[in-house]
């Protein structure tokens, strides 16, 4: 049995932006997927805890009323839109599907929403581009018809996979914005799944870093970037390129030897060990807890 999320403790508060951060194959997808129930069970399962949205436990949930929750209450931003997106019908009639099938709306008038948000979502020519297909759209305006599909029934929290990743820099950049802009427009809360230590700075109000399934430290941003406590949430912040700092020394961008432990059968005691400069026979005695170091601050490790 393979614990891809283990004791995982995550909270989101209204109009406020987290981010999970991490390297694949550290849990950060899981654990959202695991929030939308969209684990796929069996073999998947949820073993233990709770996953509190507005005060109601989604785990004991029935199929409906999640798929009910998820597409009104919850939308979801995915890394690559052409694989949520169908290739057979125009984005306006995606969108329209939505709308209808939540809001009870007329053909006409969910048609109308949907150019709407097209519109909100700054893609040019809304009208007209309701009736084309995706693959008549570019990456980053793709992107934006997702974002316009997630936010149509106006949810309370988007949770956003990777949704930058597959686009080139200056693309990823708008996108960040728009999502921001949506955040503050809409009044909602975002989860945000990433790799890029960039892209937190960037978007996030509260970060918290995964490894091997587990939370290691969980703070503010300004704590992570001012004062990063896990020896793992310093290497990921080492890896970033500094433009301050090019300018006037020859630093190398620093990488974290090793890889990511298999959860099949993980490492005694903490599971980065392995990698870490610090590491002692103690650390790998027993797994370190989540402990709090500072206000708001908590850290996964014996020092
Ligand atoms: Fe490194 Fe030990 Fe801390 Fe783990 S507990 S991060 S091995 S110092």
């Amino acid at each position: 049995m393979v614990r891809a999320v283990d004791g995982v403790d995550i909270s989101v508060n209204r109009g406020e932006t987290v981010s999970i951060v991490g390297e694949s194959g550290c849990g950060k997808t899981v654990t959202a997927m695991t929030v939308l129930k969209l684990i796929a069970m069996p073999p998947g399962r949820i073993m233990a805890g709770k996953i509190l949205f507005e005060g109601r436990d989604l785990v004991p949930m029935a199929p409906d009323e999640m798929r009910a929750i998820r597409s009104k209450q919850i939308g979801i931003v995915f890394q690559e839109p052409m694989t949520s997106l169908n290739p057979v019908y125009t984005v306006g009639q995606q969108i329209a599907e939505t709308v209808r099938h939540h809001e009870g709306l007329s053909k006409r008038a969910a048609f109308d929403r949907a150019a709407e948000m097209l519109s909100l979502v700054q893609i040019p020519n809304p009208q007209k581009r309701v009736h084309d297909y995706p693959h008549q759209f570019s990456g980053g305006m793709r992107q934006r018809v997702m974002i316009a599909m997630a936010l149509s029934c106006n949810p309370k929290l988007l949770i956003a996979d990777e949704p930058t990743t597959a686009l080139d820099v200056t693309i990823q950049a708008q996108i960040l914005e728009l999502m921001n802009e949506m955040k503050q427009r809409l009044g909602m809360s975002i989860l945000l799944i990433t790799h890029a230590m960039g892209v937190v700075a960037e978007t996030s109000q509260r970060v918290i870093v995964m490894y091997a399934g587990k939370v290691v430290e969980d703070a503010t941003v300004e704590n992570l970037f001012a004062n990063p406590r896990h020896p793992y949430t310093q290497g990921l912040i080492r890896s970033i390129p500094r433009i301050d700092l090019a300018a006037t020394t020859h630093t190398r961008l620093e990488a974290i030897p090793g890889s990511v432990p298999s959860l099949l059968n993980p490492p005694r005691g903490c599971r980065f060990a392995a990698r870490c400069r610090y590491a002692t026979e103690a650390c790998t005695l027993a797994e370190p807890p989540l402990r709090e170091v500072a206000p708001g601050h908590k850290v996964a490790c014996i020092l």
